[in-house]
């Protein structure tokens, strides 16, 4: 049958299709550790159009073959790993901005465009994406639809679904259809483009997204703060809100953070501190030198113990990129590294983050805790030797307190990573029954046949 399915693709591709062993091993993973046995793709193909979307769906479905859409595959929750051997579906030849519309404020895009191409263009013009993926530099805006990504400016400007108004999408029938219009205010039907945003690409597959645009706020200020006592922290978190703030970034890093930054990436963090905050202020100018004074004085008022306010540009990015290099410092503790992304109302930030922690002792596993502590979404990055049996056991334990402990405190699983193959056991505890039944329902009329991304959320 694979010859049978590969002659049928190569006449679509041509040349662009891999099928050695040795060149599916990339398309194996993303970045959640792969503990089960290895499961290769058939084929990887590199479609440049979506009719070629559309008749590749359809070939898999007469082979009752699975399909599965990959972009840079930085994925945290095992989404675009394969179940089954499969055909993989890797958009890098779809990587264009196809326009950018400065009047109406839109831009429609290819999926492989990586987000910081995007903002680095619509700049150009004045104008602003804000989803943020932390890791922007490589992440697509075909994934970060997918997972309706979200990252440190989500508190003031929302996640990738607010920035979302049109999508083209190709069905399990290999049917091409539009989930909308390129306006940014439309409630004519039912808001299909807002069901397949952070669908994980289990209901369709993404060709062609109409994003919205923001203008470019003039400026910005980052400030880093840092506190002896988490508590106080999350309190000033609360300050800076009820004072009036709508900070672009309120993003919290806990000691053992800093100090895996600082270890791997000196660029002078304070490592005596239990914790610190990043404020990101922007806007006009004017304004922020009265507000960034005004924030000081919150964080002063709210015991912060040393408080850092960048001077200029340079000090701004500075401090953003010890932030973003957070994830690969944590990488340099372990051989594994394991992020979750709960999320719980802002009042619990504290309960959770002294969970985790007291979880983590028990087990004697090494965590560091950051977060966007403004969305109460928090990321223990885990640093663990999962081919040491008791850690890896220990571990599959650990995950199941902290979901637990999660929703105890009326949370939830994901903020901004996704469910995929990682967290599906835990759905059924996180979810209304109903609900859970009719998402369910959703999947199985979109993709009858249970082609299209496996085995993914449920
Ligand atoms: C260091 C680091 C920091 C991160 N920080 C954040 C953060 O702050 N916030 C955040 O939200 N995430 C974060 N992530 C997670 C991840 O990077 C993002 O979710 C990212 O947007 C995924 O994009 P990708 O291009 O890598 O997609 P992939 O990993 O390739 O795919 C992700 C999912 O999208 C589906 N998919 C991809 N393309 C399509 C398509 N065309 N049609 C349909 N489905 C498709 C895949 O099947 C898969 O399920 C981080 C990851 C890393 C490694």
């Amino acid at each position: 049958m694979d010859k049978i399915l590969y002659a049928e693709l190569k006449k679509i591709y041509s040349e662009d299709i891999l099928f050695e062993k040795e060149d599916l091993y990339p398309y194996a993973y993303d970045t959640s550790p792969n503990r089960n046995v290895l499961i290769l793709p058939k084929f990887v193909v590199f479609p440049t159009n979506s009719q070629q979307v559309s008749q590749t769906i359809l070939i898999c479905k007469k082979y009752n073959v699975p399909v599965v859409a990959r972009a840079a595959g930085t994925c945290h929750c095992g989404g675009c790993r394969v179940k089954k051997p499969a055909v993989i579906l890797h958009f890098s030849k779809m990587n264009k901005i196809l326009s950018i519309n400065k009047e109406d404020l839109i831009a429609k895009v290819q999926p492989n465009v990586v987000i910081k191409k995007i903002n680095d263009e619509v700049e150009k013009l004045g104008l602003f994406f804000p989803p943020d993926p932390s890791n922007l530099t490589v992440s697509t805006i075909g994934g970060a639809v997918a997972l309706s990504s979200g990252g440190p400016r989500t508190f003031k400007y929302g996640t990738t679904k607010d920035y979302i108004i049109n999508l083209e999408v190709v069905l399990a029938d290999g049917k091409i259809i539009k989930t909308g219009t390129d306006i940014a205010k439309d409630v004519t039907g039912y808001n299909l483009t807002s069901l397949f945003v952070g669908s994980e690409g289990t209901l369709g597959i993404i060709t062609e997204i109409t994003i919205k645009l923001i203008p470019k706020p003039q400026s910005r200020k980052v400030t880093l703060a840092y506190f002896d006592d988490l508590i106080e922290a999350t309190a000033a978190v609360n300050n800076i809100i009820n004072s009036g703030f709508i900070p672009a970034t309120l993003d919290l890093l806990d000691k053992n953070t800093l100090e895996t930054i600082e270890k791997f990436n000196p660029c002078g963090l304070l490592c005596t501190k239990e914790a610190a905050l990043l404020i990101e202020l922007d806007g006009f100018e004017e304004n922020l030198n009265y507000e960034c004074k005004k924030l000081f004085e919150i964080l002063k008022k709210s015991n912060a113990a040393k408080i850092v306010q960048a001077q200029n540009e340079e000090e701004n990015e500075q401090i953003w990129r010890s932030r973003r290099s957070a994830f690969a410092a944590v990488t340099k503790l372990k051989p594994n590294v394991i992020t979750e992304d709960v999320v719980v109302p802002r009042s619990k930030i504290v309960p959770l983050v002294k969970g985790i922690q007291k979880i983590c002792s028990e087990y004697n596993i090494t965590v560091c805790i950051m977060g966007h502590a403004g969305d109460g979404n928090i990321h223990p990055n885990f640093a663990l030797d999962l081919s040491n049996e008791k850690e890896r056991k220990d571990f599959e334990i650990l995950k199941d307190k902290l979901f637990a402990l999660a929703l105890k405190l009326g949370g939830s699983l994901s903020g901004e990573h996704g469910i995929g193959d990682e967290k599906k056991k835990y759905l059924k505890d996180a979810l209304d029954i109903g609900a859970l039944e009719y998402m369910e329902k959703i999947k199985a009329l979109f993709d009858p046949k249970n082609i299209i991304n496996p085995d993914k959320i449920f």
